[in-house]
C-alpha cells in the first residue's frame, strides 16, 4: 500500500491508500479518486514523496529516555534507614573490631582457642560464606548510610 497526498481543483488536501501507483492512476483516470470535502474527482498528487508502509517515512515519535530506577523515602523509610544506622552502631560500639583477621579470629573463637566475644570486621564475601558453612554465624553489617548521602 501506497499512501498519496492528494489535492483537489479547490485546493483541498486530503491523503488516501492505494495499492499500487498503478491502480491510483487508474482510479483517478475513472473518477474514483474524489475529494472527501468538496467531492471533486478532479485531483492531483501532490509534489511530494509517497509514503510506503513500513519504509518508516511516518516521522517517528521521538524515543524516551530510559527509565532510571529512583525512589522516594517515605517518613517510615526514613524512620527504618535510622533503626539500621542504630543497629550498625550498636554492633560495631560493643564489639571489639579485629579488621581483615575477623575469618581468622572467629575461626579461633569457634575452636575455642581464644575467648568468645563479640567481634566485627572485614571479611570477603567467600570468607564469610565458609564461616556460615562450617557453622559460624556471621551477619553483614547494615551499610552506613552516611556513606550514600
Ligand atoms: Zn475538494
Amino acid at each position: 500500500m501506497i499512501r498519496y497526498a492528494l489535492r483537489c481543483e479547490a485546493g483541498h488536501a486530503f491523503e488516501s491508500w492505494f495499492p499500487s501507483f498503478e491502480a491510483f492512476e487508474q482510479q483517478r483516470q475513472r473518477g474514483l479518486v474524489a475529494c472527501p470535502l468538496c467531492g471533486s474527482a478532479k485531483v492531483e498528487k501532490q509534489l511530494m514523496a509517497p509514503s510506503v508502509v513500513r519504509a518508516g517515512r511516518e516521522s517517528p515519535a521521538p524515543a524516551p529516555l530510559p527509565a532510571q530506577p529512583v525512589a522516594l523515602m517515605a517518613p517510615e523509610d526514613q524512620e527504618l534507614r535510622a533503626k539500621l544506622q542504630a543497629l550498625r552502631t550498636h554492633l560495631t560500639e560493643n564489639s571489639d573490631y579485629v579488621g581483615p583477621s575477623f575469618s581468622d579470629e572467629a575461626r579461633r573463637m569457634h575452636a575455642g582457642e581464644s575467648a568468645h566475644r563479640s567481634i566485627w570486621g572485614e571479611a570477603t564475601a567467600e570468607d564469610a560464606r565458609a564461616l556460615v558453612e562450617d557453622g559460624i554465624e556471621v551477619v553483614p553489617l547494615p551499610p552506613a548510610f552516611e556513606d550514600c548521602n
